[in-house]
């Protein structure tokens, strides 16, 4: 229980201004939260809707919730009038959705696109060609949804090359597609990194990371 402020201040003092830090705050109780909010942490990332709304609901409202999980359409609504950013955007209905529901709060929703890079298999992200022919598409139709960068998930693995090559690769993809023609913005965000892989991801050129198990110590469940 409780968090551990050194290893914040260290990943903090390495960051160095240069990417976000993400806290990832799932399973973890409210008083955690708050220890880190204390110590001026305003980005925290949730992978449950229905925790999500309860920690919003609880917790201060200058909080950025991130939503970093897998998300359902049927469940947009529920975070739509609150969520700072979305980052595992995985197909183009999710994103109506995500489109849809903003339109409602007169909002627009910040999304990054989630690409699967990673050696394995797995359901969720867009692959090169499906993130080619979307990013390609007519985009000016979502007045409420914003693409404003891309995410992603390297292998769950000991071999520390096949990782450096999984970020180079999803930042070469994100330099490829920093400017879109249909697009307001250029694209800004790269997330990637977590506690086990976040030196290699900033070494690649992330500028977000995800941070959960470092800060908040491991999950008791694995969810
Ligand atoms: C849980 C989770 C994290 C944080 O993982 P840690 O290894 O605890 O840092 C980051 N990103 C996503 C998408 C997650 O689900």
């Amino acid at each position: 229980m409780g968090i551990n402020k050194q290893q914040y201040q260290k990943i903090i003092s390495e960051l160095d201004g240069k990417a976000t830090l993400v806290a990832v705050s799932k399973t973890k109780p409210l008083e955690d939260i708050k220890e880190l909010y204390d110590l001026g942490q305003r980005d925290f990332g949730e992978n449950y809707v229905q925790e999500l709304v309860d920690k919003y609901e609880q917790l201060p409202k200058d909080i950025k919730w991130h939503f970093i999980g897998h998300l359902q359409s049927n469940k947009v609504k529920y975070i739509a009038p609150f969520v700072h950013l979305i980052h595992a955007v995985d197909s183009e209905k999710l994103f109506k959705e995500i489109n849809k529901q903003a339109a409602k709060y007169n909002q627009v929703i910040n999304c990054l696109l989630q690409v699967h890079i990673s050696a394995e298999v797995t359901k969720y992200g867009f692959d090169e060609v499906e993130l080619t022919s979307f990013l390609n598409s007519d985009l000016t139709q979502y007045k409420n949804a914003n693409i404003c960068g891309l995410m992603g998930m390297a292998s769950f693995t000991e071999d520390n090359n096949l990782i450096k090559k999984e970020f180079t690769h999803l930042k070469m993809l994100f330099d490829q597609f920093v400017q879109i023609s249909s697009l307001k913005h250029q694209l800004s965000i790269l997330s990637m990194g977590m506690s086990a892989d976040y030196a290699f991801a900033i070494n690649a050129g992330s500028n977000m990371v995800r941070i959960g198990s470092l800060l908040f110590g491991s999950r008791i469940y694995n969810k």
